[in-house]
This record gives C-alpha cells, structure tokens and sequence, in this order.
C-alpha cells in the first residue's frame, strides 16, 4: 500500500522481474493481461500503455477501440514461480479512455463506482469469498479431463495424494504473493478442494479472487492436473460454490452489529438481508452467469435452490454465521466460481444499500431445512425458488432496475447479449441425457 512507481521500480529490479503483467477482466469474469518488458516499465506506471479494446469479450466496437491501462500500484506482486534471473511481476488495472476518463465496461470501475455510492453513507464494505474448485488429471493428449486423482478413496493406499501436494504448493505460493491463508482443505466431492483467505476491503477481495483463480491453475498444472472452476462439472457430486461474506463498517466499527438487539444483528444488517432477498433472482445472472450454473443450485448437493435466510441452518441462500463483534457477517451461498468477482460484489452492494434506502423487509428466518419443506409449505413463508437456468436469471436481471443500474447501461446490455447468446447455443444441443431417455421409447 502507498507504493510510488519508484518503489516500485526498484523491487523490480531487485528481483530481477524481466516481464509485468498488465492485468484486467473482462465482463465474462475472464482474466487479461498485456505483458511487457522491463524497458516499458516506466511507461506503464504512468498508465501510458495502450490495448485494442475490441479484442476483449464485451468491452466496445471496432471504432472505438483504444483504452489504456492504468495500474493500481498497491497490487504489485512478483510470481513466485519461474527462473528467479527473469521474474514475472503483475500490476491489476483500471481501464481508462484515452482523456483519461474511467471507462465504463469495466468491471473493476462498476465495483469503484459502487464501492462509492456506500462511501457516500459513510460504509466500507468487507467481503471474504470461499471458492471452492476441482482438481482433474490432465488426460494424456493434455486436454482437461474429469478423472480425479482420489477416486481410489479409501481402499487406495497410495502414500502420497498428488491434489493434497498441489493444494500444499498453491498454498505456499498464495503466501509468497501476500495472502493471508487461514483454511485449505478437501470438500465434499472427490477432487475437491477449498483454499479460505482472509476477508479484506470489497475491491481488494475481487483483485485477491481474480488472482486466486490464475494462480490455482498455474501450480495445478505444475503437478500435471488441471484445475476448474467450474460450478457443477460431475453429475452427481457437489457442485463448486463462492460463498460471499459481507459486511458493512462505518467510522472502523461493524455496522451489523447490534449487541441490544435481537440475534444481535443491526437494523442495518437486517435491511441489508431484505435487499439481497428482493434482488435475489436478479442477481443470480451475474453471480451465477454461465449455464452451468444452474445445475449447482438444485437439491441435495449442498447448494441453495430458494430465497430464503437462516441463522444457523446451511439450506437457504443467506447464511449468518455464530461470529459476532468486528466478525459479524451475511454469508450469500448462491454465488459460484465462475462469476466475475467484481461485478458479482457490485450487484450484492447494490442489492444490500437498496435494502438500506427503502428500509426492506427481512422476514423470518427460516431456521428448519427448506429442502425437506412442501411446495405448499414455502408458499406460506413466502419462500421463492431461485431461476432455475440462464434464461430465467436474465429474464429477471432485466427487469430490475436497481441492479442493472449498479452494473450500468453498457455491461448491462454487453452482458445479457452474451448470456442469451449462450442461452441460445445451449438450448440448441441435443444432450446425452435426452437421447437416452427419448431416443428408443419414442
Ligand atoms: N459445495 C457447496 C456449494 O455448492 C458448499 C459446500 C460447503 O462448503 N459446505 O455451495
Ligand atoms: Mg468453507
Ligand atoms: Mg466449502
Ligand atoms: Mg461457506
């Protein structure tokens, strides 16, 4: 933090860092960079580099194609990884035009520009996202593939696991760019791993997340696996979830923490619930954006399927973990790893400050497993499902203002032309499932 680009030239050239990464997303949550040698260092500190922005997914026409970078020089970090005589050194940027104003496709500059509307009301937002993922075997022709390497489970006694080892070094190396890891472990599903850091302020958890997801593909791939992010990509195991926790702080004190009032939790925290309940469906698109998505959030795999909140009970969409004082937080289940990080924390700020402005009903708890409830019985709670495809989240990220406004009129529109584009293919393909169930009875 308050690194100057002459600190910043120095460290490189201690560490003898050759090449730096000039790293950005684009609106599919896909990660950029603009790689450049040593001699344009100076050049890139000054936000001097340019790129043809209608090479990248979403950002803008033919015409209008030159943006430039401008790096945030509190992200400098070296790879640890590599010859240490020619290091790889990266800086995350925001996307200007060429006068210098923001540009407003960018994702970062969506979570900025709300990250600011909070400071308004004098809130900071802190945000730690649990992304879980699945280490696979390369298969032998160097595709990815879905063989796990545990599959063997406990009959194989194998001495080494090679996922435990690769998670081991993702680990490590995480440390030596600045993470602060607190949890690594195996989940639910063979193949399945967690790696927890801890939680920092919005924008620098979205910064942490891209970088995570780049940095686990890297050192699995060391091990020969192959790493996914995908939400769901076995049937009949758990799917890989992000869960989000949120807080708001106001002058360093948590602002969802009310130890006089019931559950403990502030007026705020409950009106912040109420606005991620009412803008649930439509921010699902954006948290849950590929069609994949949408075979994590079914029944039975540890993934919500309704709009609903618990205090303790891990079925519903909303989660408030025990942990109170500086620690109190919402956890949202619903997002998955393949969401663009800072869009995904734009739309759930945008949602919970809505729910701040208009005072949003939170309603009950629902402290019983929804799972096992009737249809009937969540009518009478009031308990909507979750969109169940692609299709359906963008018919409701359309028709609400309040989170289209907070990603604004150019990713807004950028965005669901990409997503009823792959609605559109998907819908198209004739499955293996259909063609064994139709194929002969028919
Ligand atoms: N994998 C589950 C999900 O899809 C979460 C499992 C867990 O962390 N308890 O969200
Ligand atoms: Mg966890
Ligand atoms: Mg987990
Ligand atoms: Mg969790």
């Amino acid at each position: 933090d308050g690194a100057t680009a002459t600190d910043i030239l120095e460290l490189a050239e201690a560490h003898q860092v050759r090449f730096l990464r000039l790293q950005f997303t684009d609106i599919l949550g896909v990660i950029k960079n603009v790689e450049i040698p040593s001699s344009q260092f100076r050049k890139a500190m000054k936000g001097d580099i340019m790129f043809d922005g209608s090479s990248i997914a979403g950002f803008v026409r033919v015409e209008e194609s030159d943006m430039l970078l401008a790096p945030d020089l509190s992200t400098f970090q070296i790879f640890p990884w590599g010859d240490p005589a020619s290091r790889v050194g990266r800086l995350i940027c925001d996307i200007t035009m060429p006068d210098g104003s923001p540009f407003v496709g960018d994702p970062r500059g969506a979570l900025k520009r709300q990250l600011a509307a909070a400071a308004e009301h004098g809130f900071v937002m802190n945000a730690g996202m649990e992304a879980e993922f699945f280490l696979f075997k390369s298969a032998d022709d160097g595709r990815p593939g879905t063989t796990t390497h545990d599959v063997g489970g406990y009959f194989d006694l194998a001495p080494m696991d090679l996922g435990e080892d690769a998670r081991r070094a993702i680990v490590d190396a995480l440390e030596l760019m600045g993470f602060e890891v607190e949890a690594a472990h195996h989940e639910v599903a063979h193949g399945q791993h967690e790696i927890d850091f801890r939680y920092a302020d919005a924008l620098r958890t979205a910064d942490n997340i891209a970088t995570f997801r780049f940095v686990v593909k890297q050192v699995a791939r060391q091990f020969g696996l192959f790493a996914s992010f995908m939400p769901k990509p076995v049937f009949g195991q758990n799917g890989s979830g992000m869960h989000a926790h949120q807080s708001l702080f106001k002058g360093g004190q948590n602002a969802f923490w009310d130890p006089s009032r019931e559950w403990s939790l502030s007026l705020t925290a409950l009106h912040y619930i109420g606005g991620l309940l009412r803008h649930a469906r439509a921010m699902c698109a954006v948290t849950n954006p590929i069609v994949n998505s949408y075979k994590r959030l079914v029944p039975g795999f540890e993934a919500p399927v309704n709009v609903a909140w618990s205090m303790r009970n891990r079925s519903p969409m909303i989660r408030v973990p025990e942990r109170r004082g500086s620690g109190t937080r919402i956890e949202l289940r619903t997002p998955d790893p393949s969401a663009n990080p800072y869009l995904a924390l734009t739309v759930m700020l945008a949602a919970g400050l809505d729910g701040l402005r208009t005072e949003a009903d939170w309603r009950e708890p629902v402290n019983t497993n929804i799972w096992e409830m009737s249809h009937r019985e969540r009518r009478r709670l009031r308990v909507d499902d979750l969109p169940q495809s692609l299709h359906e989240a963008c018919d409701e990220l359309e028709k609400d203002e309040v989170i289209c406004g907070a990603l604004g009129d150019h990713i807004t529109q950028q965005f669901l032309a990409a997503k009823r584009a792959e609605w559109t293919e998907y819908n198209q393909q004739v499955t293996a499932w259909e063609q064994a169930r139709y194929l002969a009875r028919y």
